[in-house]
């Protein structure tokens, strides 16, 4: 018998009146119930958080440091047990779950040190006329109550990326985790509790976009929405969100360059890492290949050997690479996509079949632009290989996508790398390596429909913070 979850609203574990089943994304078993949040319940998580701020906003800074300590303690304790969770719930290969856990214990640590570091700054008044004889400085101030909305891809981190800088700075949280994978952040709440995180402070509410996103969008107690998703649904809850803060950490086609100079026993594994981790459902993943014509064939032959080694099935055993996506429809749908290239003309040089949600590691190659598999997101794991001719034309092309999220150049002309820097318009380039390199305490975030704003604990302290100016006139 599956398990039947609580929401956790204001420090209390609350049954709903309808349950959601949640299933094993490989064997399509039910592995937990979960209530559905209505308007009521919402309301609560709302009104809890709204009424824990102001003492959570002035607990002093060494009390949320040991608070959020404690929880990366108990992460640490409870890893194997966390990983199983995401491992099922998202599909996602064992050892891309357990390292999803020890990156979010750090992004809990560099958030409980970031709590010390709220930092303000002093102001010359005196270097106008008008401010001679006075004194200034500003301060950086929680905003209030924060709503968090968050994908199914990493179903932890993401979530940790947001809660960490939310209770680092002093501000309160209702947390929407996506509806295919609830049960992660429903353990980070009991984690939380443990920790000593009072109540009110950090509530889950369950349920739809459609429904509790929506609500937890236009309630004007909500002070911050920090939306990880798809760039349609950020753009929704923007129109919606009146005079709120807003980060946006949206999707990507990512591109990657490999010059000639590249190290292809390190740039090859590392690429269809990039491309496959997660079957290719990560917002950085390496969907497009842009590789030089001299090593072209090389690298593509490279490349799709590699890409038959990696094992696809049961995302719990220990040495799966691959598992299935999160929905049939999204594997129907990259199957479709694959389909619809080869009639336009690309080549599968290696998978291309769909059983069910596992769609096997696809390599495509006599790809264009404009075919769906280029110019829009996959989120699946495609990746298509394009021969270029010149370093400019590569770098162009890199930058002609509506997205704007992290680039890859491997290349080790400096001139070559700072071209590239200056001309590709995304919230990162990594330099020999691929789009998918992030360490969460980094800058992280997009530009064009790549987002608004960024993370990485420190940059979303700052967003989950206002500055408020102090004059004094002696
Ligand atoms: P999604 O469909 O946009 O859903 C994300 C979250 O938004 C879910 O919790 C979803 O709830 C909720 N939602 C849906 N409609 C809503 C509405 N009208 N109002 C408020 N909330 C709403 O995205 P996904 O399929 O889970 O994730 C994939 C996307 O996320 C990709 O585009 C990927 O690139 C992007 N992503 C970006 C980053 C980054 O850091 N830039 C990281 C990871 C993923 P339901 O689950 O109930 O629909």
């Amino acid at each position: 018998m599956a398990k039947t979850h609580r929401l956790y609203i204001d420090g209390k574990w609350e049954d709903g009146k309808e349950t959601m089943p949640v299933i094993d994304k490989f064997t399509g078993e039910t592995i937990g119930l979960v209530p559905l949040a209505d308007k009521a319940a919402v309301d609560r998580a709302i009104a809890a958080a709204h009424v824990a701020f102001p003492a959570w906003s002035r607990t002093p800074a060494h009390k949320r440091y040991q608070v959020l300590t404690k929880a990366c303690q108990l992460l640490e304790k409870r890893q194997e047990e966390i990983a199983a969770i995401i491992c099922r719930e998202a599909g996602k290969a064992w050892k891309y779950s357990l390292g999803e856990v020890s990156r979010s214990i750090e992004t809990f640590r560099f958030s409980a040190e970031e709590a010390k570091r709220i930092h303000g700054e002093t102001v010359p008044m005196d270097a106008s006329a008008a401010g001679e004889g006075r004194v200034g400085f500003w301060l950086r101030c929680p905003v209030g109550v924060v709503t968090a909305i968050t994908p199914f891809n990493f179903p932890l981190n993401l979530v940790a990326h947001k809660v960490g800088p939310a209770l680092a700075v002093g501000n309160t949280i209702v947390l929407k985790p996506a509806s295919t994978t609830p049960l992660t952040a429903i353990k980070l709440a009991e984690i939380l509790e443990e920790a000593g995180v009072p109540a009110g402070v950090f509530n889950v509410v369950v349920g739809s976009g459609g429904t509790v996103g929506e609500w937890l969008t236009v309630d004007p107690r909500i002070s911050k929405i920090s939306f990880t998703g798809s760039p349609p649904v950020g753009e929704a809850i923007i129109r919606k969100a009146g005079l709120k803060k807003v980060t946006m950490e949206l999707g990507n086609n990512s591109g990657t360059i490999i010059e000639p100079d590249a190290d292809l026993s390190a740039a090859v594994p590392r690429c269809v890492m990039s491309a496959f981790a997660n079957s290719g459902q990560v917002c950085i993943s390496l969907q497009r290949l842009y590789v030089h014509k001299a090593i072209a064939k090389e690298f593509t032959k490279r490349f799709v050997e590699e890409t038959k080694k990696l094992k696809v099935g049961n995302p719990l055993e220990k040495d799966c690479d691959v598992g299935p996506m999160i929905e049939l429809k999204e594997a129907e749908r990259a199957e479709a996509w694959v389909k619809e290239a080869v009639k336009e003309g690309a080549k599968v040089l290696v998978g291309g079949k769909r059983e069910g949600r596992v769609m096997q590691p696809t390599v495509l190659s006599n790809v264009r632009s404009e075919m769906k598999v280029m110019c829009q997101e996959a989120f699946a794991p495609l990746v298509s290989i394009y021969e270029y001719d010149t370093f400019e034309n590569a770098v162009a092309m890199v930058e002609d996508s509506p997205f704007g999220l992290q680039a890859g150049v491997y290349t080790n002309d400096l001139k070559k790398a700072m071209y590239a820097v200056d001309r590709i318009n995304v919230g990162g380039v990594m330099i020999n390596d691929t789009s998918i390199f992030r360490v969460d305490h980094m800058p992280y975030g997009g530009n064009k429909m790549s987002g608004l704003g960024r993370e990485g604990v420190r940059f979303a302290c700052e967003e989950m913070t206002s500055i408020k100016m102090v004059m004094i006139k002696p």
